[in-house]
């Protein structure tokens, strides 16, 4: 998608800090980081919302967190936040899915 963030992210035409990639996902810091860890992973391919995910997505979803996993075990990192946010209500601002990964501080619950 030529006017999404992160496809341009994932083109390298934006700049981003990162730290993991393989042929399916990408992942970065965040820009504006939440907890001392905050990093997202996105799927290479293009898809706008959860609600967006067809059945032929399940494995590429379990591979952002296995991704997770295994930066998040890189980085000794074993207690943690994944979220993903759905549409404006919910907090989505980048309509290209991405896992929100937040560690290194203690987490409230419910977020706001
Ligand atoms: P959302 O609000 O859609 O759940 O999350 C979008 C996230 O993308 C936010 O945490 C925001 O800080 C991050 N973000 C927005 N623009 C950029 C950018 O250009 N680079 C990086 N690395 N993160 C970004
Ligand atoms: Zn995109």
């Amino acid at each position: 998608m030529s006017d999404c963030l992160f496809c341009k992210i994932i083109d390298g035409g934006i700049p981003a800090d990162i730290i993991y990639q393989n042929d399916d996902v990408l992942a970065f810091n965040d820009i504006s980081p939440q907890a001392p860890v905050h990093f997202l992973v996105i799927p290479k391919k293009h898809i706008a919302t959860v609600n967006d995910l067809q059945p032929d997505d399940a494995e590429l979803v379990g591979k952002l967190y296995l991704a997770a996993q295994k930066i998040l075990a890189d980085k000794n990192q074993d207690s943690y936040r994944l979220v993903m946010n759905c549409n404006e209500q919910a907090g989505q601002t980048v309509f290209h899915i991405h896992l929100h990964v937040l560690a290194g501080r203690d987490l409230s619950w419910p977020p706001g």
